[in-house]
């Protein structure tokens, strides 16, 4: 079974309200094997709502309109849907929705406005959706061989409504046949990457058929299939096993989990502790690690060490190699990582010093320039470990990439991946910028 959304309202198409409908509507229908094949968003013009909805009747065998069945001139859902279904007859009043809606302005002691009879009428063919929390009825009828509901735009209306009258619709006719979908996330490999090693997997014909999306620098494999639901329960299974070794090490989060849930369940796991210290994310990297409930079991706390003198007075970081080397700086954020170590007394740490911009940069270390290092009590005689990164975007995208670089690295040394992994973003350190002993 194929669907299509239509959503309408001005303030979608001008942009003053984003459309939550399609997507929460599509999820819905995913889950009863029904693929959406479309999202179509039109302006209050009746015309373009009528030539929308005829068309889309054409392709699909199920159609949901949400918005445009409030009261006023510029709700015109209803007109179009008459204009569609029997065109060149006036809708008719609908005498139990009307006792309805006269029914909920008499009970909060009101007269109905005459405006509000409008959202009484219905094309001739169609028949009223009640709705328990508005004074929007919905309609449903047919429009050739597909299935037309519309709804009221509102979420916390239209929602129940397609629960209640929608749903019990849609059942297949063939039970036994499901849709089912999963993802796997990575962090770290850019999705044209990602997208080579995944091979014929995401060729277009197949079932399951494997999609590629980038949402906040995490790159997600979207699997679809289709199917006898046994069959079709194997083969998401080991698609997912195939995408996650093909995306190894930079595959995370096989339940979802975000990368801090992922680096923190490893923690709780191997019982060992973390600190961070934060120079440029200013605590950002913190609040992703406490995002997760029960990270007291492993996080012990944070530095943010914004400015020179906190780094060398909270972490110990020689004012001689910030003069060296600049505060944003390979030693700087490894000094920092031992010196989070030694203060806090975790097992590990992270710190990240950089410049998120937008003033700040040089030709040399320009605004992105971040670097990321941790350290271990096991590695003590070692140095810590360090990366130098160039992040693109504003202030926002390089604080948010640099913190979940600095978790993927602290996830490849617990899964011991090996340490020359490279990572998205990662620049050549110079010369100047050579490790020195912790
Ligand atoms: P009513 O006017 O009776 O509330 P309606 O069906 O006419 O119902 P609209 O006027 O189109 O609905 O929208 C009312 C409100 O519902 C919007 O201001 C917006 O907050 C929300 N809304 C409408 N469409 C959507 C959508 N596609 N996604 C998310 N919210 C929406």
């Amino acid at each position: 079974m194929r669907a299509a959304i239509l959503s309408i309202g001005d303030e979608l198409t001008l942009g003053q309200n984003v459309d939550t409908n399609s997507a929460w509507l599509s999820a819905r229908l995913a889950e009863r094997s029904i693929i959406t094949v479309e999202h179509r968003t039109l302006c209050d013009d009746r015309q373009a709502i009528a030539a929308g909805i005829a068309e889309l009747a054409t392709r699909c065998d199920v159609l949901i309109i949400s918005g445009g069945l409030g009261p006023t001139a510029d709700d015109l859902t209803r007109e179009a849907l008459g204009d569609v279904m029997t065109p060149g007859i006036a809708l008719e009043i609908d005498d139990v929705a009307l006792r309805y809606i006269a029914s909920i302005f008499s009970s909060r002691g009101r007269e109905m406005p005459r405006s509000n009879q409008k959202q009484a009428l219905r094309p001739a063919s169609a028949r009223m959706l009640p709705n328990p929390h508005g004074t929007a009825p919905g309609l449903a009828g047919e429009v050739g061989d597909c299935r037309v509901f519309s709804l009221p735009g509102p979420p916390r209306e239209m929602q129940p409504m397609f629960f209640d009258h929608v749903a019990p619709q849609l059942i297949t006719t063939a039970p036994d046949q499901v849709l089912l979908t999963a993802q796997v996330q990575e962090f770290g490999m850019g999705e044209s990457v990602a997208a080579e090693r995944l091979g014929d997997l995401m060729d277009r014909n197949n079932n399951p058929l494997v999609g590629t999306t980038v949402s906040d620098a995490i790159v997600f494999a979207r699997i679809r299939v289709h199917g006898d639901a046994r069959w079709a329960s194997t083969q998401i299974e080991q698609t997912v096993a195939r995408i996650e070794q093909a995306w190894h090490p930079y595959v995370f989060g096989s339940t979802g989990a975000t990368l801090a849930e992922d680096v923190g369940e490893m923690l709780r796991h191997s019982k060992t502790t973390l600190a961070v210290a934060e120079s440029c994310t200013g605590g950002w990297l913190g609040k992703m690690i406490v995002d997760v409930p029960k990270s007291s079991d492993y996080f012990i706390g944070g530095f943010v060490t914004y400015s020179n003198a906190m780094k060398s007075r909270w972490l110990d970081v020689p004012q001689l190699l910030i003069d060296q080397h600049g505060a944003v700086s390979l030693p700087v954020a490894e000094a920092m990582a031992t010196g989070a170590l030694r203060a806090s007394g975790a097992d590990h740490a992270i710190a990240i010093t950089g410049i998120a911009g937008p003033d700040g940069g040089t030709v040399l270390k320009p605004v992105g320039t971040v670097h990321i290092a941790i350290a271990a009590q096991g590695r003590a005689q070692r140095a810590p470990h360090s990366r130098h990164f160039v992040f693109p975007g504003d202030r926002l995208a390089i604080r948010d990439r640099a913190a979940k670089a600095a978790l993927q690295m602290l996830r490849f040394a617990l899964i011991e991946a090996p340490e020359n992994t490279p990572l998205l973003w990662e620049a050549a350190s110079r010369p100047s910028e050579s490790r020195v002993p912790a």
